[in-house]
């Protein structure tokens, strides 16, 4: 087993293979609190990549409702479950926050570490029954869930909220670590884990062992398959691109443009090159307002979620880490940095690589908890892959008042 730096975690962890971190890395970030479950991503990616015969029950993106939704079913509770077994009260986090140690350090059992002689990593293949409702108890906030091992999830009555779900090109795959063939890989240009479908003979590995169950298995042509980062899209050859790179269907789709989606870049020990100026590690890593699913599993997920802000934290803290507290104090009372960014949600489909604030007139003061917060109209300016403009929004967004001649017309 190899040692790896996982900044996650805050430290070293074991892994299959060595260090061997891309050039760049896909990232997206999810806003949970805009998110209206529409499913428009969920089908966007349907129509585009998943329509055929065996790939009924693949949803390589789908959104469930939390705490009691899940797709498979208990995908989470049963990998936190196994993790607390190998290792019982062991899922702590210490240490303060520190450069390369953004949420402290993590002192309990990655899956990787979890593992038993002979085991890559602690996983679970979900039975047909638990990949059979996509969508089982949306927008519930009462559901009882029983596991089928017996433990029991607790009832409660008072919120819910949707959690968006793809693969995370984590930086370090448990799925690629699983496979026996070593059919799956991490390229080095954009971060994205791939399966080559020549090389797989469906042993599902991959499926029992990432613990997002992201990889899917395929029966009728006996391999796996996973989300494949719309990475036509990314690498700007998708004919409708005219070569700059574009974000993927599921994220273009959004109507409740929740989503923002680009490439970070790594250097050779697997941190992230400090790049201010990139909007997506801007909202990770200076604000930081955006949280990794479930860092302890230690695969370093590479989506990133701003936290709902209306569920208890200790939920919270449980799904993504110790500085959850910090990243809803950040979204609750944005920075005027923040403000702006937050406006490149879903105004372009091209990858934004960076961005200037253009600061403008204070247009407003308003109360959030008990306390001022100034709004400015700012002008925030984002520039695609060689620098050129893509896309300029402000703060305030533009009202237009319809002339009466059209009112009521349509
Ligand atoms: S398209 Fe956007 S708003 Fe609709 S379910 Fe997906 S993430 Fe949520
Ligand atoms: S989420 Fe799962 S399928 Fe995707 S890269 Fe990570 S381990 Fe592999």
């Amino acid at each position: 087993m190899a040692s790896v730096y996982n900044w996650q975690l805050g430290r070293e962890m074991t892994y299959r293979f060595d260090q061997a971190a891309p050039e760049r890395q896909f990232v997206a970030i999810f806003n949970i609190n805009r998110c209206i479950a529409c499913q428009t991503c969920t089908m966007a990616c349907k129509s585009t990549w998943t329509f055929s015969a065996g790939q009924e029950d693949m949803w390589w993106n789908n959104v469930e409702t939390k705490p009691y939704g899940g797709y498979p079913q208990h995908w989470d509770v049963k990998t936190l479950e196994l993790l607390e077994r190998a290792n019982p009260g062991g899922q702590t986090w210490g240490g303060a926050p520190a450069a390369e140690a953004p949420y402290g350090v993590y002192g309990g059992r990655t899956i990787f570490e979890a593992a038993s002689l002979g085991q890559q990593a602690v996983g679970y293949l979900p039975s047909d029954e638990e990949w059979g409702s996509p969508n089982i108890h949306e927008d519930s906030p009462v559901a009882k869930a029983a596991l089928s091992d017996g433990v029991s999830l607790p009832e409660h009555r008072t919120w819910f909220f949707y959690l968006q779900r793809i693969c995370n090109h984590c930086a370090y795959p448990a799925c690629l670590s699983a496979c026996p063939r070593n059919a799956i890989y991490k390229r080095p240009e954009d971060g994205i884990v791939l399966i080559d479908q020549a090389r797989c003979r469906g042993y599902r590995k991959c499926v029992e062992q990432c613990p997002y169950k992201k990889s899917m298995y395929r029966p009728d042509s006996r391999t796996s398959e996973k989300c494949i980062a719309c990475y036509p899209r990314v690498e700007g050859s998708d004919p409708i691109t005219e070569g700059r790179p574009m974000e993927t269907r599921c994220m273009a789709v959004c109507p409740g443009q929740i989503r923002l989606q680009g490439l970070v870049e790594v250097a050779p020990d697997g941190t992230w090159v400090q790049a201010p100026d990139n909007p997506l590690y801007y909202l990770i890593r200076e604000e930081p307002m955006a949280m990794p699913l479930y860092p302890q599993f230690g695969t370093s997920p590479n989506v990133y979620y701003i936290p709902p802000r209306w569920v208890p934290r200790q939920y919270l803290r449980q799904m993504f880490g110790p500085g959850v507290d910090d990243a809803v104090a950040a979204y609750e009372r944005p920075s005027r940095r923040a403000q702006a960014v937050l406006q490149l949600f879903r105004v372009t489909q091209s990858i934004i690589f960076s961005f200037e604030v253009v600061e403008g007139p204070k247009v407003a003061e308003i109360n959030v908890g008990g306390r001022p917060l100034e709004i400015f109209d700012d002008t925030v300016v984002g520039y695609g892959k060689d620098g050129e403009e893509v896309v300029r929004v402000n703060v305030r967004e533009p009202q237009y008042e319809r002339p009466a001649q059209y009112l009521n017309t349509i």
